[in-house]
């Protein structure tokens, strides 16, 4: 055969070669121009289908997929795209190759779960876009296995989920808040009375009394986490306002956590309340006791005990530090006469309305007191004599002058004495005493000294 011939030959033969293969490749895949195959040449763990969107069946599966789903080439093709998925996932694939016909050129993503020929179960997030293909659709999908990503998630969901119901279980109220409250156990809702609703809406700071104490151990916390020291807060006591109640106290430790993708603030409650009210109790009854002790029941000035005591104090640091100490006994002059013509109640007035008077004169250093029935004290500190009297001429005056509202005048007579080298609270009251007796003994209404 001449060589002319021959490579005549070759050429048709080879054509018809290269149409076969390129024929056969049309059939089984309408993926046959080079860019669609280097296209997917780039996919090299992924897995790769392509659907005939009119036979709703496999196109094209390229190997990775294959093996992942455990079915054969022929094995695909033989079946309905969706039959590889599981329920409620077949349904989805199954509307959404239908829906695809609207969608062409949309790349959309979607996790499903596949069944493998095996019997177990893979997931696979599917990139899905359509093509036209012979005057139609197609739709290609790349499929990526995040069976453990999903796997993980689920197990970290399901952890997610005995960590609430853990808390759920839990007799102590518990509340996970950022800014607002993300979460609350059953003893949280009855504890605080808000329903769940309620707190998702409120901030933290709508429910609790945020003293100067609170913001700074809120900002020292804060610091702390900051510096990555602790993740750990601890309030001793929180006032926190209860739905319609009286508030409520709490111990309140909280623990910053990474969660769902931002810092929350888990706090664990411990109801103080109790101690709380029942401290406030102690208090008010030692303020009581405290009064019972140191004032006078009457005039609510302090009472003789407090005077004898507050005296001698008063008497020794004076003395040691050489400083002026005055004493100033009051008696109200012919006082029986007023219980006679007016009764003792209107007697019991005169004595609290002339500690008003008295009182509204003196400085908070000046001690005043109820020494017995109408005789008062005031011990003065730090005053010399001259100025003691003067204030006390222009006690006597005040009181002379002041309208008790009774129709008569009342008026007082006045001891006056220094402290002296040696003084003992005897000496001065005897004769702080002894000048009083003078002052009535000279006329009443009247000072003098001793
Ligand atoms: P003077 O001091 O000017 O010599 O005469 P006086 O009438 O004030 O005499 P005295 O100091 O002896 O009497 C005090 C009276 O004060 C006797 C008592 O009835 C009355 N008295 C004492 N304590 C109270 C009290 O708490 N309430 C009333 N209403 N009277 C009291
Ligand atoms: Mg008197
Ligand atoms: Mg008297």
């Amino acid at each position: 055969m001449p060589a002319k011939r021959v490579t005549k030959q070759r050429k048709i033969a080879s054509s018809v070669l290269r149409w076969h293969r390129t024929s056969s490749q049309v059939q089984t895949t309408p993926f046959d121009t080079p860019s669609w195959n280097e296209i997917f040449s780039l996919f090299k763990d992924h897995m790769i289908v392509g659907v005939d969107l009119h036979t709703d069946r496999f196109l094209y599966t390229n190997a990775a997929l294959q093996s992942m789903l455990g079915y054969s080439e022929e094995e695909l093709f033989a079946m309905k795209v969706w039959d590889v998925f599981e329920e409620p996932y077949k349904s989805q694939v199954k509307s959404s190759v239908q829906a695809g016909l609207q969608t062409m050129d949309q790349v959309t993503s979607i996790v499903l779960k596949a069944l493998r020929k095996q019997g177990d179960s893979i997931w696979l997030e599917a990139y899905v876009t359509s093509v036209p293909y012979r005057g139609g659709v197609a739709r290609i999908a790349n499929y990526i296995n995040v069976t453990e990503a999903i796997t993980l998630k689920e197990r970290m969901d399901q952890e997610l989920t005995s960590f609430y119901s853990a808390l759920d279980a839990m007799p102590t109220p518990v509340v996970i808040a950022k800014e607002t409250f993300q979460y609350a156990n059953p003893a949280a809702l009855q504890w605080s009375g808000y329903t769940k609703a309620e707190l998702s809406h409120m901030h933290v700071w709508d429910l609790i009394e945020v003293t100067d104490d609170l913001m700074q151990r809120i900002q020292a916390n804060i610091h702390r986490r900051l510096q990555g020291e602790s993740f750990l807060g601890e309030y001793p006591r929180i006032q926190v306002k209860i739905k319609g109640e009286l508030p409520k106290w709490a111990h309140v430790v909280t623990r910053t956590l990474w969660h769902q993708n931002s810092w929350v603030d888990l706090m664990i409650l411990t109801d103080i309340t109790d101690s709380v009210i029942t401290e406030h109790r102690m208090a008010q009854e030692r303020e009581r006791y405290r009064e019972l002790s140191e004032l006078d029941g009457l005039t609510h000035i302090y009472n003789r005990r407090m005077f004898d005591n507050q005296l001698a104090d008063m008497i020794t640091h004076a003395s040691a530090s050489h400083r002026h100490l005055t004493l100033v006994m009051i008696d109200i002059d012919h006082f029986k006469r007023v219980n006679d013509q007016f009764g003792h109640e209107t007697g019991d007035y005169v004595l609290q309305e002339l500690a008003k008077v008295v009182q509204a004169d003196l400085r908070p250093t000046d001690l005043f007191a109820r020494y017995g029935g109408e005789e008062f004290m005031i011990i003065i500190p730090d005053v010399h004599l001259n100025h003691v009297k003067a204030l006390a001429e222009r006690l006597r005056i005040r009181i002379a002058r002041h309208d008790f509202k009774i129709g008569t005048q009342i008026t007082v007579s006045m001891g006056i004495t220094a402290l002296r080298e040696q003084d003992t609270t005897t000496r001065m009251v005897h004769r702080v005493d002894d000048a009083l007796y003078e002052a009535k003994h000279n006329g009443r209404n009247q000072i003098a000294l001793g």
